[in-house]
């Protein structure tokens, strides 16, 4: 059984179902978050490390988890906290995990059960310590960031973001650095940048995110809506000259993301840009890698090539097009690119609507 519930209420699960299974989903839905101690991966040694050189864990609910490991239960922070290992053997359950809770039997045979004088009948959950989220967060970051990393920024998102860092008198180094914040009074470098993700957290005041959420400080009396593009281009109302009745998705077109960007105005916060537009189908030829190839074309701009595949099946169409009416166009939907907390960034993609043939029925 799966089941988000508050501290105090797992005690009340334990006494309503004491034969089943029963589990916390972790994180902010639950405010529950839970350090998971796996002494078999040396998470004992480790975690004492950690507290050693940072702060002991206050005595908190905890339990034995029947595979010889222990669960140490905290309330969650009202900020997102990333789930993780931080360490061998240490993993802490935050946002979107899972953790088993007694009288649940472990796959080993064992059965979880609270340690003595540890029950949740028995102590107040302790706020997870700040140095644990810090640790979680900056940990994760690194991750993210790493070399291999996509991150789907374009050329003028960073030289945007690196323009809003320099209004706060912060120039960009080439890599992650720390610095000191210029929304607090911060006398030792707590602010996280990523340059390249165009990420940013400070761990002084809790502020962070990407590009809009500097721009609201750097800039506070814009708009903070992103300005959507101007009115629907006047060709959208002119029919396209192919029939709109299957999707093909646009390939390449990560090698287009500064177009894009500018077609859209900008990302969006959610599920990202919904444009509808009118694309150009051009044959082209000389292409090096493929004399079959079709380019897409959003308003004068190159946004990526049709598929190879779906290149041989409607080049034929596409050429009558252009005898006929002298282009070829079809209609368009330029989706993705939004920006969401902790870095999550997604690339814009292109979706064209083109006619049912026998290659596709
Ligand atoms: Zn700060």
């Amino acid at each position: 059984m799966i089941r988000t519930a508050r501290p105090t209420e797992i005690e009340a699960w334990w006494e309503r179902w004491p034969d089943a299974n029963v589990g916390v989903v972790t994180g902010w839905v639950s405010a529950v978050a839970v350090v998971d101690v796996d002494p078999r991966h040396g998470g004992d040694t480790k975690l004492a490390a950690l507290e050693a050189k940072e702060q002991p864990l206050p005595p908190t609910v905890t339990s034995m988890t029947g595979g010889g490991g222990r669960h140490l239960y905290f309330t969650h922070p009202t900020h997102l906290v990333p789930s993780r290992p931080i360490a061998s053997g240490v993993d802490l359950k935050a946002e979107g995990g899972l953790v088993v809770v007694p009288p649940s039997r472990h796959s080993s045979g064992g059965t979880y059960r609270w340690l003595d004088g540890h029950g949740p009948d028995q102590l107040v959950p302790a706020p997870l310590p700040p140095w644990l989220d810090h640790l979680a967060v900056a940990l994760d970051e690194s991750r993210s960031a790493g070399p291999g990393a996509t991150i789907a920024r374009t050329a003028d998102e960073r030289a945007l973001f690196a323009a809003l860092w320099s209004d706060t008198g912060i120039e960009l180094q080439p890599v992650e650095f720390m610095a000191r914040c210029p929304f607090h009074d911060d006398h030792h470098p707590s602010l996280h940048i990523d340059p390249d993700g165009c990420r940013w957290f400070c761990f002084g005041c809790r502020r962070g995110g990407g590009i809009q959420a500097l721009r609201h400080l750097v800039e506070p009396d814009d708009d903070d809506s992103t300005p959507l593009p101007a009115a629907v281009p006047s060709e959208l109302s002119e029919a396209p000259t192919l029939r709109p009745n299957v999707e093909v998705e646009v390939v390449g077109e990560s090698n287009h993301q500064d177009a894009l960007l500018a077609l859209t105005g900008g990302r969006r916060t959610w599920s990202g840009a919904h444009r509808r537009v009118q694309a150009r189908l051009e044959p082209e030829d000389d292409n090096p890698f493929d004399p079959q190839a079709v380019a897409v074309t959003i308003e004068d701009n190159l946004v990526g090539h049709l598929p190879r595949p779906a290149a041989r099946l409607y080049r034929p169409i596409i050429e009558e097009s252009i005898r006929n009416s002298g282009v070829a166009t079809c209609r368009a939907e330029i989706r993705g690119g939004w920006e969401r907390a902790h870095g999550d960034v997604g690339r814009f993609g292109v979706v064209l609507r083109l006619p049912r043939t026998a290659g596709n029925q």
